[in-house]
């Protein structure tokens, strides 16, 4: 095995989704101690909780380390309805932005990620942010989280590093990197247990993978394994 070109320790935020599962595997390829954060916040699709654990299991190795589950189910429903967390439609606001959004949640799992990273002494946070192929989510935008780096750096008196390499992919890009870092077996393992769909649907199976083939993630996520399988 070639060892990781970085000695630096990592945590991932791993929600069970096809980018943090694919960030998981880049993470464990660059450093030698990986450890996951995985969130509850009263998602709909909460059953993406139960897709993780076969995928760290499919990625075990001696670098994989512990998983953490912070909950924060009653905090975001404190906050307010988003149709991320409520059972009503999916629509677009007036500000053009998916009514999925749950304002700030981005900025709120990288803080709790960076409390568990300062207490376990890991020193880089892989995220799955994306600006190229997105829901126009502000807060997965590269400059916020660079912003987040620096004010989570200078409000933990750490230099921590902010890392998210699906930043300038899109989702088609993202499956070739998961070819690229495990070849078809992640391709594989990916397609079959990571979840995408915001309506937490399972029952039915596409080429892509499991989802309700309607929602806006569930688009997002057939129309790149479209145009990664058949290019131009
Ligand atoms: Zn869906």
């Amino acid at each position: 095995m070639i060892a990781p070109p970085f000695t630096d320790h990592a945590l991932v935020l791993f929600s069970g989704g096809q980018d943090s599962a694919t960030c998981l595997a880049w993470a464990l390829a660059r450093y030698p101690h990986v450890e996951t954060i995985g969130f509850t916040y009263g998602q709909r699709h909460a059953i993406e909780m139960e897709c993780r654990a076969p995928i760290r299991d499919a990625l075990a190795g001696p670098g994989l380390g512990p998983d953490h589950i912070v909950d924060l189910a009653a905090t975001i429903a404190s906050l307010g309805r988003t149709a991320l967390t409520e059972d009503v439609a999916i629509t677009m606001t007036e500000e053009g932005l998916p009514n999925t959004f749950v304002p700030g949640r981005n900025l709120l799992f990288l803080t709790c990620a960076a409390a568990i990273a300062y207490r376990r002494g890991l020193r880089r946070i892989v995220a799955g942010m994306c600006e190229t192929d997105y829901s126009g989510y502000p807060d997965c935008r590269d400059d916020t989280i660079k912003a987040m780096q620096l004010a989570l750096n200078l409000g933990l008196q750490r230099r921590l590093v902010l890392e998210t390499p699906l930043m300038w992919r899109d989702k088609a890009a993202t499956w070739e990197l998961a070819r690229t870092l495990g070849g078809d077996t992640l391709v594989e393992t990916i397609r079959e247990h990571s979840h995408s769909c915001y309506l937490g649907d399972r029952t039915q199976r596409h080429d892509w993978g499991y989802g309700c083939g309607a929602c806006p993630a569930c688009d997002l996520r057939a129309d790149g394994w479209r145009r990664w399988r058949e290019p131009g």
